[in-house]
């Protein structure tokens, strides 16, 4: 566990998050390498959401997975950023080497079938984990997924986007969060009746990554169209469901199809979904066979020239 962020040297900056800012840094007594995640948090933000956010960090500790990015620890802190607005949240995370699969996505635009069967299975035992330990997701998306020098996909990032909803920059969150929530999760009055235990929705928001990878862009609204929240409320719980291009699989059809049922309570399930065909006849191994040397920085493009 590292819980005094003083011990760690800043090297660069990873990426920018809604609300949150993410740090490659080095420890400086073992000179092992992490992520920092700061979480900016505005102070008018209750004390009761920051003891959340403190909790939720304890969870994420004794989460010991190959499947999921691990959490070492996190901490209040407002000497990291040099700043003086009260309390910044700094999550120590195991460092991802090769980014996201957004960063995938971003240079590839598409993914073929053979890698997105890998990349759906991990995600699928990832959940399971989760699921098994009580915990929904509720944030799965491409720049959750990330990737080691090894080529290993790893969920990141449950719980937190929670903390982030609560600030400020809740509106401009949501449209990047809500385009993977399920339809059940706009319809509050289900969500909150207990009936829906929301695991369910990580099952969904995994078949629109898949969905995703395959057609190289958001599919669930088509292009050019406005992306705000009723847009996407509209397209997600009342929106025809996507017909896949004919050079898509029949497994990968159904696959999709389970993973996208608009009625929670008839959606595929993890354990369904982890013996569909899809799945189980893909290439084994992790996705480092499929995707070459991830720690290269022209990663992305050796997997774009691959296919
Ligand atoms: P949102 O704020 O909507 O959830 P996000 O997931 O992109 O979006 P962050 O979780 O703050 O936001 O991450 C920002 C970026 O930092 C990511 O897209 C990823 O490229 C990079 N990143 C995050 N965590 C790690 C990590 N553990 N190792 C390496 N890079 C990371
Ligand atoms: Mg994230």
């Amino acid at each position: 566990t590292i819980d005094n962020v003083l011990d760690l040297e800043k090297l660069a900056v990873l990426g920018h998050g809604h609300g949150a800012t993410v740090y490659k840094v080095r420890h400086k007594n073992s000179a092992n390498i992490y992520a920092l995640k700061v979480l900016r948090f505005d102070e008018d933000v209750m004390k009761i959401q920051q003891q959340a956010a403190v909790r939720e960090a304890e969870i994420l500790k004794r989460l010991d997975s190959d499947l999921i990015v691990k959490c070492y620890g996190g901490v209040f802190d407002n000497q990291f950023l040099d700043t003086d607005n009260g309390g910044d949240l700094c999550f120590v995370m195991e460092y991802m080497e090769s980014g996201s699969l957004l960063d995938v996505l971003s240079i590839c635009h598409t993914l073929p079938e053979k890698v997105i069967s890998v990349v759906a299975r991990r995600v699928l035992e990832g959940l399971q984990y989760l699921h098994g330990m009580q915990i929904v997701h509720r944030d799965i998306k491409p720049s959750n997924l990330l990737i080691n020098s090894k080529g290993e996909l790893k969920i990141a990032d449950f719980g937190v986007s929670r903390v982030v909803a609560t600030t400020n920059e809740e509106r401009e969150w949501c449209v990047g969060t809500c385009a993977y929530m399920s339809p059940e999760r706009f319809d509050s009055e289900r969500w909150n009746g207990g009936d829906c235990d929301g695991f369910a929705g990580d099952v969904w928001s995994l078949g629109v990554v898949v969905l995703e990878c395959f057609v190289g862009r958001y599919p669930l609204i088509v292009p050019g169209q406005k992306l705000d929240w009723a847009t996407l409320m509209c397209a997600i719980s009342f929106g025809e469901k996507m017909v896949l291009p004919d050079k898509a699989s029949p497994e990968f059809r159904t696959f999709v199809w389970r993973c996208l049922e608009k009625d929670w309570r008839v959606r595929g399930t993890v354990e369904e979904l982890l013996d569909h065909p899809f799945v189980t006849t893909c290439c084994s191994g992790p996705v480092e066979g499929l995707l070459g040397n991830a720690s290269e920085p022209s990663f992305g493009l050796k997997v774009a020239s691959q296919f």
